[in-house]
């Protein structure tokens, strides 16, 4: 498989469908503010919590109070952080298959919760032999979105094994239906989100974790001993980019959806289910998803092959974030149709 993303890279294909890199700019605000931020010589070591002033933005986002905000350089490194503390860790396919290779890091236990396409994605837990559990919705790569029910289901499990839980909400702002963070239903929840998806930050590295102060105090210990700090500049941006958010988060929804909607209507009567928040498609192809990638790309439309998501070898993800998207859509559906 990393042959396959080397030659990504090599080839440099006109239609990229690959990455979770969205391409919505950044804002101007948001520029202007880092920069002004260096120019104040706002460049040293700051606390390995994050600026007080930014926790506060967050905390009053997201309605807790700053104390049980940390913030880090990606949302990344927070997961790290909790997977480094766990000893077993389960996390539902497809995945987002950077859960896995950390957890290999630290050298812990993965336990795959497999859900299927015919089943809608639906998770259906019945046993938990981990002390993490990791969830993560709006979905990468299914776009599924969890009901508060479906939720509660899981959680209930989770509550009887005593087992924490990692809720990776990173779309949460990108939920196309009714979303429910996982803390309103579950106490031992640690929730990370980050400012690369809605915002377009992703080389800004900023990302952040809420849980009770306890947790906290451990993410900050687990900080302080690796990364020391986010830039000063860095969240003077994610201040910035809070001040925009109501003006910004409806449009940049909107647009996912649109979009959501175009790859559904082009693909219509392929086999996915159509993604209710994210900007990704699930898709089944005939044969092997990696040959299939391979002829794509040799069309000049980068897409992931299902395997780095878990078990799926005849999935591909499609991006929505690239530019020519109705192009590469269209290239895909023949390419679908050919191998039939
Ligand atoms: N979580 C999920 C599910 C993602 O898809 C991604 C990026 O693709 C991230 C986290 C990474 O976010 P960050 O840039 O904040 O590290």
């Amino acid at each position: 498989m990393y042959e396959f993303f080397n030659r990504i890279n090599e080839i440099k294909p006109g239609i990229r469908l690959d990455a979770g890199q969205p391409d919505i700019p950044v804002r101007e605000e948001i520029i202007e503010e880092t920069v002004a931020s260096l120019r104040r010589g706002e460049t040293g070591y700051i606390s390995s919590s994050g600026m007080g002033e930014l926790r506060e933005r967050i905390a009053e986002a997201e309605g807790v109070s700053p104390e049980e905000v940390i913030v880090g350089p990606g949302s990344k490194i927070l997961i790290a952080a909790e997977i480094a503390m766990a000893d077993r860790i389960a996390v539902i396919a497809p995945y987002w298959s950077a859960y896995v290779l950390i957890a290999r890091q630290f050298g812990k236990e993965v336990e795959v919760i497999r859900t299927r396409l015919e089943e809608e994605w639906r998770p259906r837990l019945e046993e938990l032999n981990a002390d993490l559990l990791i969830l993560n919705y709006p979905n990468n790569p299914t776009g599924r979105v969890l009901s508060r029910s479906e939720l509660k289901e899981i959680l209930e499990l989770a509550e009887e094994t005593g087992a924490k839980v990692l809720s990776d909400e990173i779309y949460a702002e990108l939920s196309f239906m009714d979303f429910t963070p996982v803390r309103e239903l579950y106490e031992n929840a640690v929730t990370v989100k980050g400012f690369s998806k809605l915002y377009s930050m992703t080389g800004f590295r900023l990302g952040y974790a809420i849980a009770d102060r306890e947790e906290i105090a451990r993410i900050r210990h687990f900080m302080e001993s690796t990364v020391t700090c986010v830039p000063p500049f860095v969240q003077r941006a994610g201040i910035k980019a809070l001040e925009l958010r109501d003006e910004l988060v409806d449009d940049v929804r909107k647009e996912y959806m649109r979009r959501a909607k175009l790859a559904s209507r082009i693909l219509r009567g392929l086999y996915f289910r159509e993604p209710e928040g994210a900007f990704y498609v699930f898709l089944r192809v005939p044969g092997d998803g990696l040959a299939f990638a391979e002829r794509l790309l040799d069309k000049g439309v980068a897409v992931f092959p299902g395997v780095a998501f878990g078990p799926y070898r005849d999935f591909i993800r499609i991006s929505l974030t690239g530019s020519h998207l109705e192009e590469g859509l269209k290239t895909i559906r023949e390419e679908v149709q050919c191998a039939l």
